[in-house]
């Protein structure tokens, strides 16, 4: 039976990266037996001018109806001076939290030929393949109570709640470990249960669900630590888990770790496996419209969504090989060139990875 995409382009460079991807996506339709549909529909910025609002009911009713969702990004100075609760990225918030997307996934891959666009040693970094699985939905992010109260010194205070269930930490903790499964069999979980009792029971619960898969090594690490060893040894890792604040920021550190913000896919899923993939990177403004933006991540992200959403990692495994074929040939976007490479565009990219496909 056919899976349904839904597409949302967004703002800035978001349509350029995204008419890429759903290039690649179509040569695998017509030529490769692919079998998707795909839609399109607004989000972010460009809702807001359509309809007024940054995810309008109709976006909301497709995106609840399909089986995976393509983002490209949100966002953008002609909308900063908006009320926060109506700018672009309320309808990227509003996607992930109406669709209960509780799992980010987020790989930190290094491509051997991009080695020197890391800001560590080419022999720390080359070969790096990290995913990162973060809590998405839950956490110090959303806990309550939360807000600025005055106090009775006539001072303010600022006050945030991390609570964790042991529903939500057992079910992000089993798509890592499924994850880890897939790959090398190894997961760490890292918290901070020395301090925090809501990661005591974090590391208490990952180590119970833990017990149903004997096959992968489970490793803890406390999250001071676990930043040290990214930038000390990367390598060292495979998957790891944590909440939703602390893989906020170590992702980002994972992510630099690569030195190429135009190059990394990510995926936030459900409990029954739907989810949305987009870039890390933002609408890029300072460069929308140039045809200069790098749709790599982009087209790494329907990757990702041929393997999570839609089971078909043959041909996941043909984009990832198609991407790594034309970085070899030499090919690169303005963000990650380098001496001796060729500049290519956006659409040429685009046109050197479908080449690539077969
Ligand atoms: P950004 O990621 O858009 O850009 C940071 C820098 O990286 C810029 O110099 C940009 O040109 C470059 N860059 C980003 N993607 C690139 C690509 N594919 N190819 C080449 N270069 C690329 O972050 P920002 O400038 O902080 O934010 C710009 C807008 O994007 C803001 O409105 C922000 O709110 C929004 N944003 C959206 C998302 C999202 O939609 N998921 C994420 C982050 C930021």
């Amino acid at each position: 039976m056919s899976k349904n995409i839904l597409v949302l382009p967004g703002d800035g460079i978001g349509p350029e990266i995204v008419s890429e991807a759903v290039k690649v996506l179509a040569v695998l339709r017509d030529d490769f037996g692919l079998d998707v549909d795909l839609d399109e529909a607004l989000v972010g910025g460009a809702a807001i001018d359509a309809t007024g609002g940054p995810l309008p009911d109709a976006t909301l009713d497709l995106a609840r109806e399909v089986d995976a969702i393509l983002l490209g990004a949100v966002g953008g100075p002609k909308w900063e001076a908006l009320d926060i609760s109506i700018r672009p990225e309320k309808g990227l918030l509003g996607l992930r939290s109406e669709l209960n997307l509780f799992a980010n996934l987020r790989p930190a891959i290094l491509y051997p030929q991009l080695a020197a666009a890391s800001s560590l040693k080419a022999d720390i970094v080359a070969g790096l393949n990290i995913m990162i699985v973060r809590e998405l939905t839950g956490g110090i992010y959303f806990g309550q109570p939360r807000g600025v109260r005055e106090l009775d010194r006539g001072e303010r205070q600022g006050f945030n709640t991390l609570v964790y269930s042991e529903s939500e930490i057992e079910r992000i903790a089993a798509v890592a470990f499924d994850i880890a499964r897939k790959r090398g069999s190894r997961l760490c979980s890292v918290d901070k249960a020395n301090v925090l009792e809501s990661t005591e029971l974090w590391r208490e619960v990952v180590t119970r669900v833990g017990e149903a898969y004997a096959d992968v090594e489970l490793s803890h690490m406390y999250v001071d630590n676990a930043a040290m060893q990214l930038v000390k040894w990367p390598k060292q890792f495979d998957v790891m888990v944590t909440t939703n604040m602390f893989g906020d920021i170590l992702s980002d550190c994972a992510a630099m770790l690569t030195g190429s913000i135009g190059m990394l896919p990510s995926a936030s899923l459900d409990e029954q496996g739907k989810g949305m993939y987009e870039p890390i990177h933002g609408s890029a403004p300072d460069i929308a419209g140039q045809g200069t933006a790098n749709p790599l991540a982009t087209i790494l992200s329907v990757a990702m969504m041929l393997r999570y959403s839609l089971d078909e990692p043959a041909m996941a495994d043909r984009i990832e090989h198609a991407v790594d074929r034309v970085l070899d040939d030499g090919l690169r976007t303005a963000d990650i060139m380098s001496e001796g490479m060729t500049e290519v565009s956006c659409e040429s990219m685009g046109d050197a990875v479908v080449s690539a496909l077969s």
